[in-house]
C-alpha cells in the first residue's frame, strides 16, 4: 500500500484526495501537521495561492521539515501553486519558499482569472491518449536547469517537468477526469521506493 499526502493547508486538496481514491492500493492522506509527514510516501503540494501557502507552511511550522524530506528525496508534486512554491526562482516575485527544484517560474504567466483556459494536449511520457489540461492564473517555466527534463511545453513555454524526485505542472489534472498524471506521480513513488531498498 502507497499513503500519499496532500499538503492541506489552502487550494484544491479535496480534488486531489477525490482522484486518489479512484486508484487501487492507494490511500490519499490530507497533511496539516508535522507528524503527519511519518505516513506519507509522497506529497502532492496542490494549486491555491502561493504567497498564502507559502506563510501558512511557515506559521505551521512545515516549510523547513517538509524541504528536508524533499532534499533526501521525498518524491513530491507541485500543481501550479505547488510548482511555484518549490521553485528556486519566481521571475516576479522576489520570495521563494522550499526552493528546491532549479527552475525559473513566472506567476500569473498566462494571466488573471479570466484568463483561464482548457485544451487537450498529447503528453507522450505520461499517457498514450491526449490529456486535457487545465489553467488558472497559471505559471509557466521560462527556463531550467541542467538536469530538469521537459514533459510538456505550450507556445515555446514549459508546463510540466521533473527534476529527480520532483515533478511540476503548470495546470490542475485533478480538476479533469483524466487519472494519468497521477498515475504518473504514483510511478515515481514506486520507482523511489525500489531505489530506497536496494540501497
Ligand atoms: N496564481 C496563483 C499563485 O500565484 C496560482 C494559481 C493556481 O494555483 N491555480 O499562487
Amino acid at each position: 500500500m502507497i499513503t500519499v499526502g496532500v499538503l492541506g493547508i489552502q487550494g484544491a486538496v479535496k480534488e486531489h484526495m477525490n482522484m486518489l481514491n479512484k486508484l487501487p492500493n492507494i490511500t490519499g492522506i490530507c497533511v496539516k501537521y508535522k507528524e503527519d509527514l511519518e505516513k506519507i510516501n509522497g506529497l502532492i503540494i496542490p494549486g491555491g495561492e502561493s504567497t498564502a501557502i507559502g506563510k501558512l507552511l511557515r506559521d505551521f511550522d512545515l516549510l523547513n521539515p517538509i524541504k528536508k524530506l524533499i532534499e533526501k528525496g521525498l518524491p513530491v508534486w507541485g500543481t501550479c501553486a505547488g510548482m511555484i512554491l518549490l521553485s528556486k526562482n519566481i521571475s516576479n516575485d522576489s520570495k521563494t519558499h522550499f526552493s528546491v527544484m532549479d527552475i525559473d517560474v513566472v506567476r500569473n504567466g498566462y494571466g488573471s482569472q479570466l484568463d483561464s483556459f482548457l485544451i487537450d494536449l498529447d503528453i507522450k511520457e505520461v499517457s498514450l491518449k491526449p490529456i486535457p489540461l487545465v489553467f488558472i492564473r497559471a505559471p509557466y517555466i521560462k527556463s531550467i536547469g541542467k538536469n530538469v527534463k521537459v514533459l510538456a511545453s505550450l507556445n515555446d513555454n514549459i508546463i510540466a517537468c521533473v527534476e529527480k524526485n520532483m515533478l511540476v505542472t503548470s495546470f490542475h489534472p485533478e480538476l479533469t477526469k483524466d487519472l494519468s498524471f497521477h498515475k504518473y506521480f504514483i510511478d515515481m513513488i514506486h520507482e523511489s521506493k525500489a531505489i530506497t531498498s536496494t540501497m
